[in-house]
């Protein structure tokens, strides 16, 4: 049905389903549709040329808007932290309490370099962020058939749009739901605004976006696109679901995690970097009418 499904690097638990939920999508046709996805490592690269890529954070991480001293101490978390998010071996309960552990910290000392508002767009320019394969396709179709895509991300929102900004797709159709700074009247970061949004609180942040869903709810068939299994609650939101196809990126820890994203994900992509998937559904979906 979608030749790029039979690719070495799709897994499915249950390609049948995988196909029943497709054609049922279909038939319900595009104007029943919305897609909600992750950000980092599901809409940009996990690694490039076997080097590792930033997510939002890991961007002012690297750049010049903060303190040598500071960029140590957030190398120490990452290093410290985020182990114990791909860790298989934890339950989320006991993961939970250091996920917030990690974010609180890290904003506590992003705010405590007073960073400038006018510095973000050269942090992204100057860092290696990329969005996968296939971006352009895949933000352009979306617009184009005025199907609205969430971006739900447990990162920095303000970095996130400059990423999509200065890609050329941050379209009308386009909404974000994730951390945003709050400035002071010089310009310079002295919060982060409203409920912290980490790997696994995604069920409470859409929950606080009621007024979102709301707006769509004539379309309740989604398309869920993630890399971590927090991702999976990103569509607790939605107003009277359909149908649902869940896209999982598994990056890191392969072989420990597969059977869990093959439990949780309809469709599992391995050491895929690019979107060529994602866009294959769609294609299906907008095209088969
Ligand atoms: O957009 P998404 O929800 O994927 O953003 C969350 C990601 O940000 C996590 O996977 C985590 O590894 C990363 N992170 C980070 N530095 C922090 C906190 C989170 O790189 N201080
Ligand atoms: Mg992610």
């Amino acid at each position: 049905m979608i030749p790029e499904l039979s690719s070495g690097s799709v897994l499915m638990k249950d390609p049948q389903r995988v196909q029943e939920i497709l054609q049922s999508m279909s038939k319900a046709g595009i104007n029943t549709l919305q897609v909600i996805s992750d950000f980092d490592m599901t809409l940009t690269r996990f690694s490039y040329n076997g080097k590792r890529c930033p997510t939002c954070h890991n961007i002012l991480d690297n750049s010049k808007a903060i303190s040598d001293e500071c960029r140590q101490e957030l190398d120490h978390l990452l290093k410290t932290y985020y182990p114990i998010e791909i860790d298989t071996s934890k339950p989320v309960s006991e993961k939970l309490p250091l996920m917030v552990e990690w974010w609180t910290k890290a904003h506590d000392l992003l705010v405590e370099q007073r960073i400038k508002k006018d510095e973000l767009a050269e942090a992204v320019r100057e860092s290696d962020a990329m969005l996968r394969e296939g971006y352009e396709l895949f933000f352009d179709r979306l617009h184009e058939h005025g199907i609205p895509l969430l971006i739900f991300s447990a990162g920095i929102g303000d970095i996130l749009e400059e990423v999509i900004r200065q890609a050329n797709v941050f379209h009308s159709n386009v909404k974000v739901i994730s951390n945003y700074m709050d400035f002071d009247e010089s310009g310079r970061l002295k919060a982060f605004k409203g409920e912290l949004i980490h790997i696994y609180n995604k069920r409470e942040g859409a929950l606080l976006n009621t007024g979102h869903f709301e707006e769509l709810r004539s379309r309740p068939n989604v398309l869920l696109m993630g890399d971590s299994l927090g991702d999976l609650n990103m569509a607790d939101g939605v107003q009277d679901m359909k149908y649902i196809l869940k896209i999982g990126y598994l990056n890191d820890k392969v072989e420990e995690r597969k059977q869990s994203y093959l439990d949780s994900y309809d469709i599992v992509l391995v050491n895929d970097e690019s979107l060529e998937v994602p866009n294959a559904v769609l294609h299906y979906l907008t095209s088969n009418k």
